[in-house]
């Protein structure tokens, strides 16, 4: 199934037609649906003794403009201990509920002068200073405007960008073009259409704390508002219904991994434009074939000729019996690291530091790999019996120890790559583990935190693609958060005519673009047609054909860069104006109950000032709006003029319309007084109801109206709590029945059970409407029908089950902080651009798709990612590589309007063994589980968890059968690069959306489908594969982690105390036999048997082993996206088998397998392939 199948219809987004009215989006292509937030568990209900407000969040992120610099936060310290996935932290809670002062506040000016794109940081090619320039002897009569001193054209192949890894393949259609010396004249003063006052990279940390000292006027809380009646009575609404539509999950079409016949013929001709821009005129968009190809269903291709015997025990060998000798010597040269097998040690990198320029391609083979070493199942010796617990007792007499650890894995990668800088200088590198901490430069191509891909290097063919069944995917977060070590992307204004694209493909100009004839035209990297250089923007060549200006231009220097995006890039060819937040607070019994109402209004207070701001602005441009409800619908009046905020009641929730249009959005510091006022007084007003119904639909539908009314894109904060059953459009039943699990009707717990929120979203997506929405069920409340809009529109569900104040206050104010706070974008379009060969076929992410090519997101938040798939349509050649754009045009917080460029650069090979050097496992569990995921929309789980096991085990039959040496069939040989796929795989298969676990309700497997489908590399290997860390191994005197240790019971020792974390839950295990003393000095009593398992944080003890664990919980905390519970877990207690769900090398409760189990499967999976 694809979320793509619709033939586009509508011009492409930001086409500068006149009368383009927004997005026409014809269908909902088949994006599935959401999943509500939180933790997957219900809560644990008890005394809250220990109760401590927690460490405020240190330091927190600047969610202000794009073009800032990085914060002062820094998330860690341990640089070799951590993922490096950086989340600023959040502000500190208000400790008075006082707003810092509204205006003023000092920001640290970060304004990035011009100067500070050093070309020191830009080191590939020949620095510009270097390269004599000679004055052109002729002048030539190609003098656009006012285009610099005329210039004889060069000559030679330009290296343009950053790899010199390959020969740049130019194919010159310039007739006439006289290749000359290398003359070139003298760079003209560069400032043409580089706007340097454009780098505002503003400082970060620019953000106030919390002051006591300056609270907003004392809030005057008066008797109860004035209750104005609805004011038009007889209001016709104009809220279109749009035909109703079925919703999308149609199941994955059969599909042999290949594209389709369908695709159109490749000639040798340049091609037609592979991925046509969204904006640009005249521009149209080729229609995709109606039925997207698939990896995980397809059938497995014809058998390989049998090569290898059937199973029998191979010789003893000699490298394989356990982990390799701690002396194993580094191996030369990477080929080791690239292509081993078990217990074989991560080799040393490539120098890609020092390889720069003129390098050697890292990413072509560097020569015979060495033989791998191999791993008999059947010759292991196991560990003596009598040393494992009876329930590890072996079955395979294979020793854990001997498999692969991710751990070992991850380590090593930590110790060989997180040193140095990963330079982004070189085609087709693979980056570091995204357990590894590291630092990137940008030298031509996005940063891994920007893209990531399951491969650097693929194949040359489509048939070599289809024979491996490894997926060609990146996935993409396209706004990704930096660690303050690193600059954001610079922005570049190119004045009214905007960026320079290819006339054809529309592809923008990027490091990779070359230039001809003297730098009078440029030949697109994408689909090689020539484009004249506009006058504006031209400007000499060096003579190795580089501009002079190179190193002053992001666009040709770096591989992220934004632009300021022109009228013609906007909604009906008009400024966008700055986004609206609204809060819409569901007041109903259980709401108020249990103190939510009350906690949201005391909480929003303060948090009004801190919304996102551009750069260095002093206040944010972003108004806010109230609503309230529980079947009727609250408007809230809050215009800075009146003394007392106003309630209109919109009781005809039929046909919703917002009865006040001034007054309703609001700038917070004008209208604080009265805001003030109306967030005192909804907690009283609501006191005493006795109201449990709710309606959903028009809650979202009356914030759509007032965006629509203001003219402006924005966000929903929604905060429910209940199944919307009261009489209302989207109403909803409960339909909740866990007896269809492992039926083949169970895809329907997934999928929504009305097709009005699928529309709902669409109109939602055209008017850049963003949902995200904070749920509160103490009972199932169909997360998979009400998380559609959210996730269609690219928000975030949160949830947090049988919410208590005491225990889950600290959580849920922690994501709301971050939520509102965070870095986002509007009525974003993202298109990915490809070289010819290749282009993308399918999208994975919580977005909207009305074409097969435009991925539409009413809101597109620094946490989001969107994997996209490759497919081949001819032939790639090794010379050229493959390249990829993604562009992403949104409007910034302050309501400006730009476009986000991200390039890179891959290998092509035809040799498979190529292939699986350059592979990276951890984004490829990362596709597979999005893909699965989506799968069960359609397919019974079981069908889906076959397929995966298929796909991997012919990925690795097919690189036993053609890159490892002949051996014995009895053998299980791993590419060095994926010997973790196993591992992961199982993990994957035994998640509680595959796999439920008995404690997993409906809605927390949708709400894990949802956050999944969302997440980056970072988040998915520690979801599926959760970090474990022994507590009592900590060095209280350094900032160090202590060293993870694999997920199994055996690993554990009842003497310690652990902690795992998987990005959503912390448990914190305690072993009986602990010592008194450090059970005292973490949880402050005196025996095993008095620690709290209702304890949601850690109390604040005076002693150095307390310090040290909160401090790395809290460092933990930052480095995620969301606040993760906290679950105190005693050994033998009840709690406990909730946490050996989260063991997930051992077998699982649900009926997962082992990890030494799955291997031999898989073993037993490849040796049929190969028979
Ligand atoms: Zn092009």
């Amino acid at each position: 199934m694809s979320v793509n199948q619709q033939a586009h219809a509508g011009p492409p987004y930001g086409q500068p037609q006149p009368g383009y009215q927004g997005y026409q989006q014809p269908a909902y292509g088949g994006q599935s649906l959401p999943g509500v937030p939180q933790s997957q568990y219900g809560a644990y209900n008890g005394p809250m003794p220990g109760y401590q407000q927690p460490v405020p969040p240190q330091g927190y992120f600047p969610s202000l403009g794009f073009p800032s610099k990085g914060s002062p936060v820094s998330l860690n310290s341990d640089t070799s201990s951590l993922a490096p996935n950086f989340i600023g932290s959040l502000r500190a809670p208000p400790t008075s509920g006082a707003p810092p002062p509204a205006s003023g506040a000092s920001h640290p000016s970060g304004h990035l002068a011009y100067s500070q794109f050093e070309h020191g940081d830009v080191q590939n090619g020949i620095p510009a200073s270097a390269a004599p320039m000679q004055r052109p002897p002729a002048p030539q009569p190609f003098l656009p405007g006012s285009a610099p001193t005329p210039v004889s054209q060069i000559s030679t192949f330009q290296q343009y960008g950053p790899p010199p890894g390959s020969v740049q393949q130019l194919r010159n259609h310039m007739a006439g073009m006289t290749i000359g010396g290398t003359a070139a004249s003298a760079p003209p003063p560069a400032g043409l259409g580089y706007v340097s006052g454009s780098f505002s990279a503003t400082g970060s940390g620019l953000h106030t704390p919390y002051s006591a000292s300056q609270g907003p006027p004392p809030a005057s809380v008066s008797e109860g508002l004035p209750l104005a009646q609805p004011p038009f009575p007889g209001h016709t609404v104009s809220t279109q219904r749009l035909p109703t539509q079925v919703p999308a999950f149609t199941p994955p079409p059969p599909s042999t991994g290949v594209a389709p016949s369908s695709y159109p013929p490749t000639t040798g001709a340049p091609r037609p434009p592979a991925m046509p821009g969204p904006p640009l005129p005249g521009q149209t968009v080729p229609a995709p074939p109606s039925s997207q190809p698939n990896h995980v269903s397809s059938p497995p291709p014809p058998p390989p000729p049998s090569t290898m015997a059937g199973l029998h025990p191979g010789p003893p060998m000699s490298g394989l019996h356990g982990p390799p000798p701690p002396t194993h010597p580094p191996q030369p040269g990477y080929q080791m690291q690239q292509n081993g097998s078990f217990g074989q040690m991560r080799g040393p990198q490539p120098n890609y530091g020092g390889a720069y320029p003129g390098a050697p391609n890292y990413g072509s083979p560097p020569g015979p790999p060495p033989p791998p070493k191999r791993l008999d199942p059947d010759s292991i010796p196991s560990p003596q019996l009598n040393e494992l617990p009876p329930q590890q007792k072996p079955r395979h007499r294979i020793d854990p120890d001997a498999i692969p650890s991710p751990i070992q894995v991850i380590e090593d990668d930590r110790n060989n790559r997180g040193s140095e800088p990963f330079v982004t200088g070189v085609r087709g590198q693979v980056p570091p583990l995204v357990t590894t901490n590291f630092l990137v430069k940008d030298q031509g191509n996005a940063s891994p935190r920007y893209i990531r891909c399951t491969s650097y290097n693929i194949p040359c063919t489509s048939d070599m693609a289809k024979q491996s069944q490894v997926p060609l995917a990146a996935v993409i977060k396209p706004l990704a958060a930096l660690p303050p070590e690193e600059t954001l992307p610079y922005l570049v204004d190119h004045g009214e005519s905007g960026p320079v694209r290819c006339n054809r493909c529309k592809a923008y100009m990027c490091p990779f673009m070359q230039f001809i004839e003297g730098g009078r035209r440029f030949q697109c990297c994408f689909c090689s047609c020539v484009t004249e250089v506009p006058p504006h923007y031209f400007q000499h060549l060096d003579h190795t054909g580089k501009r002079v200006d190179y190193y002053d231009r992001p666009e040709l220097s770096l591989g992220s860069y934004e632009f300021l995006a022109t009228v013609d890039y906007c909604k009906n060819n008009k400024f966008p104006s700055p986004p609206a937040f609204i809060f819409m607070i569901d007041v109903s019994y259980n709401a108020v109950k249990s103190g939510l109402v009350r906690l949201i209004c005391e909480e929003l207070k303060s948090l009004l000032d801190y919304l996102p701001r551009e750069g260095n602005m002093e206040e944010s441009a972003i108004r806010v709006g109230f609503v309230t409800y529980n079947k009727v619908l609250h408007f809230y009046n809050v215009k800075s003029s009146l003394a007392q905020p106003q309630m209109m009641v919109v009781s005809d929730v039929a046909d919703m319309f917002v009865p006040l249009l001034d007054g309703f959005l609001v700038n917070v510091n004008e209208s604080r007084t009265v805001i003030a006022s109306l967030l005192d007084q909804i907690p009283e007003m609501f006191a005493d109801t006795r109201e449990t119904e709710t309606v959903f639909a028009p809650v979202i539908q009356a914030g759509l109206e007032a965006l629509k009314a203001a003219e402006c894109a924005g966000k929903l904060f929604i905060f429910h709590t209940s199944l919307p059953i009261a009489e209302a459009p989207g109403k909803l039943k409960n339909r909740d029945d866990r007896k269809l699990i492992n039926t083949d009707k169970e895809k329907t717990l997934f999928q929504p059970q009305t097709s009005f929120y699928n529309n709902l979203a669409k109109d939602c997506v055209a008017q850049g409407c963003c949902v995200d929405l904070f749920l509160f069920p103490n009972q199932y409340l169909d997360v998979a029908t009400l998380g559609v809009v959210p996730y269609q529109t690219g928000g975030s569900i949160y949830k947090y089950a049988y919410f208590q104040l005491e225990t889950d206050q600290y959580r849920f104010l922690n994501d709301l902080r971050r939520d509102v706070q965070k870095e986002v974008g509007f009525d974003a379009v993202m298109r990915v651009r490809t070289s010819t060969g290749i282009r993308a076929t399918d999208f994975f992410g919580a977005f909207y798709m009305s074409n097969t090519t435009d991925v539409e997101m009413a809101g597109l938040d620094c946490d989001k990612t969107i994997t996209v798939e490759f497919k081949h349509d001819d032939k790639l050649s090794e010379d050229s590589g493959a390249l990829l754009q993604c562009a992403l045009l949104y409007t910034s917080c302050a309501g400006q309007r730009r476009l986000r460029i991200h390039n890179l650069s891959l290998n092509c090979c035809t040799q498979l063994a190529d292939l699986y050097r350059n592979c990276e496992t951890d984004t490829l569990i990362n596709y597979l589980a999005k893909y699965a995921y989506r799968g069960v929309l359609s397919s019974p789980v079981k069908t889906v968890r076959d397929a995966l096991i298929n796909q991997c085990a012919q990925i690795l039959a097919c690189y036993r059968k053609n890159c490892a040496s002949p051996s014995s069939a009895g053998q299980l040989i791993l590419p060095e690069c994926m010997k973790l796929l196993p591992v992961y795989l199982n993990c994957v298969l035994k998640s509680d959306v595959l796999q439920p676990g008995p404690e997993a309700t409906t809605d927390d497997r949708a709400y894990i489908r949802q956050l999944v489908t969302s997440m980056d590399v970072a988040e998915t290997n520690v979801f599926f594969y959760p970090r474990l860390l022994p507590l009592t191994k900590a060095d209280v005197d350094s900032d160090s982690l202590p060293a993870a240790i694999r997920n199994s019971e055996e690993r554990l020792s009842k003497g310690d105390i652990y902690l795992l974390e998987n990005g959503l839950n912390i448990f914190v295990w305690v072993g009986v036999s602990v010592q008194q003393s450090l059970i005292q000095n973490l949880f402050g009593v005196s025996s095993f048997s008095q620690i709290s398992n209702a304890l949601s944080t850690l109390p604040v003890l005076e002693n150095p082993f307390s310090k040290k664990v909160r401090s790395i919980v809290d460092m933990l905390q930052g480095q995620r996206s969301r606040y993760m519970k906290l679950i105190i877990v005693k050994q033998e207690d009840k709690l406990e088998m909730l946490f050996k769900h989260f063991l997930v090398e051992d077998k699982s409760l649900s009926g997962g397998a082992s990890y030494v189990d799955f291997l031999c499967h898989m073993h037993k999976e490849i040796r049929q392939l190969l028979s």
